[in-house]
């Protein structure tokens, strides 16, 4: 830490992220991502803008807005676009969260939501997830503080219905709940059509997992006019021109092949019952999960030891240090091969330790 680094950020922990490896192959099941490359219309259309670099992009982003408000059903208003759905997430906070207007969020869920408090300066309180690892949606209920729910939630990949949050949602009028919906196309029930009946609601959405365009961060926000409006006022107190000229295209023209997204994703949770069916078979405990990854332990191998036995064969999965969930590990749903190699390697792994 330099002498010139401000004493509001002193104690800030930053997030870590999920090894991007540099010098070695893996099978990356370590990140969310997903595992099959853009189709060529989005590489086009990035291409395209490629060509105009030297101008600014459309601080208004106003073709990609328009798209997506037909794809979500909603008004142009009521979206914004950001760089990943981080950006949008620390905007909320920024937005809605201060020393007045504390958050709560579940004790195990997306790492950065402690990182946004604590860079904000807004006080947080964890809420316990329950034994089986689900979101107690009661505990949320008139709570009286702002809520940030990853729903279906990570690393747990399981999901709350629709209704559940709305009883959050309609419980807490006079406070701001963000539900973050980065995996609900693999399997959760978006909250999208809520946002028309409750103006204390923002849904961020990504295009990392569902969509394919994790290298070129691409986020979104759902809300009534007046939240959109509010986060807006951020953005062009931060940065307008937060979405790149070639990061809109791509989206742009995800968005029109809306239908290869969706096979696509089917596809990935087909190999995820499989994955998990499998693992389940080799003695594994898996939760179920809404989402593109599983959330497994088991009792013949440490969490730890099994993520370097992994590693050392070629294959990236996460593991958290810690706490409850220190004997799981997290593991993205990638391509049926993958999948194949993980499960042979794990097998083999387990296989040696008898
Ligand atoms: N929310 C959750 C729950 C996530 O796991 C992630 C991915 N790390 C994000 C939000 C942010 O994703 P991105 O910034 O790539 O849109």
């Amino acid at each position: 830490m330099s002498r010139f680094f401000s004493d509001k950020y002193a104690a800030l922990t930053p997030y870590v992220p999920g090894e991007q490896p540099k010098n070695q192959q893996y099978i990356k099941l370590n990140t969310n991502e997903f595992p099959f490359a853009p189709p060529q219309a989005v590489v086009d259309g990035a291409k395209t803008e490629a060509g105009k670099l030297q101008l600014y992009s459309d601080p208004e982003c106003t073709q990609f807005i328009e798209k997506a408000a037909q794809v979500w059903g909603v008004k142009k208003t009521q979206i914004l676009a950001t760089n990943g759905s981080d950006e949008i997430l620390n905007f909320a906070f920024m937005a809605f969260c201060d020393k007045n207007h504390p958050i709560a969020f579940p004790d195990i869920s997306y790492g950065f939501y402690s990182v946004f408090a604590e860079l904000n300066g807004v006080p947080y309180e964890k809420i316990p997830l329950k034994a089986d690892f689900s979101v107690d949606y009661r505990d949320y209920i008139g709570i009286g503080k702002n809520i940030v729910i990853a729903n279906p939630n990570a690393p747990t990949g399981l999901a709350l219905s629709r209704a559940q949050v709305e009883e959050i949602v309609k419980s807490n009028p006079d406070n701001a709940v963000i539900i973050d919906e980065a995996y609900v196309d693999f399997g959760g029930e978006s909250c999208v059509p809520l946002v028309e009946k409750y103006d204390n609601l923002l849904i961020t959405q990504t295009f990392s997992k569902s969509r394919g365009l994790a290298g070129a961060r691409l986020g979104l926000g759902i809300a009534c006019e007046g939240l959109i409006a509010d986060l807006n006022t951020i953005k062009y107190s931060t940065n307008p021109y937060n979405v790149n000229r070639m990061t809109m295209a791509a989206g742009y023209a995800a968005l029109c092949e809306n239908e290869y997204y969706k096979t696509k994703c089917a596809e990935i949770c087909k190999t995820r019952e499989d994955t998990s069916n499998a693992l389940k078979e080799m003695g594994f405990e898996v939760l179920d999960s809404k989402t593109n990854f599983l959330f497994a332990q088991t009792d013949k191998i440490s969490g730890k030891a099994l993520y370097e036995k992994l590693k050392e064969n070629g294959i990236l999965i996460r593991h958290f240090n810690g706490g409850r969930i220190d004997n799981f590990n997290r593991i993205t749903i990638g391509t049926k091969e993958q999948m194949d190699v993980f499960l042979k390697k794990t097998a083999e792994i387990l296989k040696e330790k008898e």
